[in-house]
């Protein structure tokens, strides 16, 4: 926001309209330090932390000490606060009380059509406040609040500064997040705001398939060639496919596309509507509306989905479903994937798309990095497998933990801990001004690296005038 506030101060009376852009980050790495340095005296580790959708993970760069805990937080009857794994085990019994998914609704609008479409698919309530959205939970009994998304992703992030400090034994203040590439500006600043509601002190944001490549060591290339990174990322909820160029250690990201409702609780359904079908034909009992039930076999479901990435056959068992019903039954690999057949298959569109808008052929990307849990999936490996022609991709770095630990390296760069790698960061959506009949001329086209600087002439509207009104625009439809 300070970036485009100072763009539109900039274009302010003059015709010849410049945008300037800082860079959303530390303008650079040497120049965060600094501000560290003399910002306060801790001196305490950087943790990092990538902020999920659907689960969120803390590193130390010292010796990758990690931890993933769910993004969820809840509230019991007498006001304690649950967050983590306490407060989604719960969240079947206690609907009221539980909110997670505040990722999708950080930075931004009310109004906005991902928003609105979202909150049809949330269980919670979502509120309008301000012209934000807002998690409407019950904290105790009778006493319902309306928190923003930053103060929950606050919550989970306080957790994971909380989870650091146990087992680093002592106390941490510094912290680089990660955030999709995709975040545009609103929603890089209102994750800075989480991370200062939970007392941390953000040093730095960095993207989150940037990160998944620092830990993977992509940015120490010994030949210092240009290189292509695909970055696949298949978690709980979201999709993310990213193309990065490392040049002389230096990350540019090309494009990024993906689906942001689809991940690792789709191909839970699956599971779960399979059984729900089984069920009804085996015992003549319709379990879709019992929640109880529904809350026990989606765990098992999962565990289920789980033991199939490494094994071909698994049972699943419910003791007392429902009424009289015991569930014990077998589920094979190729059923599983039979169930999410064309899930799986959707999973291309998306990197194809990115390959397109970056304008690299097959042939011209060097690595493959897998990222998030559901690329644990043997089918989903077998696709990009495929696709890529029989490229082996990167994935010995457990992947629900690659972005927090590439954030932790980048913490440790921060403080000089170790060498550095120059994080360049590109505008996630085009930047232009609004011209007559309140459309949108470009300046700044996405995927630009930033900091970056663009001149484009525009003239007045009518004969004598002395005052123009700038409006910045950030987007791709006119
Ligand atoms: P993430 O959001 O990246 O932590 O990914 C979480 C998702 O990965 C959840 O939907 C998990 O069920 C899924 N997941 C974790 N481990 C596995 C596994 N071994 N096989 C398949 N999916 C998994």
């Amino acid at each position: 926001a300070g970036a485009m506030a100072r763009a539109t101060k900039l274009l302010l009376g003059l015709l010849l309209a410049v945008l300037l852009l800082a860079a959303t980050p530390a303008p650079s790495a040497a120049a965060a330090a600094k501000e560290k340095g003399s910002g306060k005296g801790n001196g305490g580790p950087v943790i990092g932390i990538d902020l999920g959708t659907t689960y969120s993970c803390v590193a130390v760069y010292r010796n990758q000490g990690n931890r993933i805990t769910p993004s969820w937080v809840a509230f019991t009857d007498s006001g304690e606060r649950l967050i983590g794994e306490a407060a989604k085990n719960q969240a079947a019994a206690n609907p009221l009380r539980t909110v997670y998914d505040a990722k999708r609704l950080i930075g931004r609008n009310f109004g906005d059509a991902e928003v609105q479409r979202d909150m049809k698919l949330l269980p919670f309530k979502v509120v309008d406040k301000n012209g934000k959205p807002h998690l409407e939970v019950e904290v105790k009994a009778g006493d319902v609040r309306a928190l923003s998304p930053e103060e929950v992703s606050a919550m989970v992030l306080a957790r994971m500064k909380e989870t650091a400090e146990a087992y680093l034994g002592e106390k941490v203040r510094d912290a680089v997040i990660t955030i999709p590439a995709y975040f545009n500006d609103a929603q890089r600043q209102a994750t800075k705001d989480a991370g200062a509601i939970a007392g941390l002190n953000v040093v730095r944001l960095i993207n989150e398939p940037t990160a998944a490549a620092i830990a993977y060591g992509l940015d120490k290339v010994a030949d210092g060639k240009e290189r292509n990174v695909l970055v696949f990322d298949l978690g709980g909820g979201t999709f993310d496919v990213s193309v990065l160029a490392l040049d002389g250690g230096v990350f540019e990201v090309l494009a990024t596309n993906g689906d942001t409702h689809l991940g690792g609780e789709d191909f839970d359904q699956r599971v779960m509507d399979h059984f729900i079908r089984l069920v009804k034909r085996k015992h003549g009992v319709d379990i879709s509306g019992d929640a109880r039930a529904l809350g026990k076999l989606r765990r098992e479901c999962e565990r289920a989905k789980r033991a199939l990435s490494t094994q071909l056959q698994v049972r699943v068992e419910v003791e007392s479903l429902a009424d009289g019903v015991d569930l014990s039954e077998p589920l094979t690999r190729a059923r599983f994937e039979e169930l999410n057949a064309d899930l799986f298959r959707k999973v291309m569109a998306p990197v194809k798309k990115a390959m397109a808008d970056a304008g690299l052929a097959k042939g011209d990307v060097d690595e493959v990095v897998l990222v998030g849990g559901s690329t644990r999936i043997p089918k989903v490996q077998q696709l990009l497998r495929d696709y890529f022609g029989g490229k082996e991709p990167h994935k010995g770095v457990n992947p629900d933990e690659a972005v927090a630990y590439g954030a932790a390296v980048q913490g440790g760069i921060v403080r000089g801990d170790a060498k550095e790698v120059v994080v360049l960061d590109v505008t996630p959506l085009t930047l232009g001004i609004e011209t007559a009949g309140g459309v949108m001329a470009s300046v700044i086209p996405r995927n630009t690296p930033i900091p970056t600087k663009r001149a484009k002439m525009f003239t007045t509207y009518e004969d004598r005038q002395t005052t123009v009104t700038i409006t910045v625009f950030e987007g791709e439809r006119s």
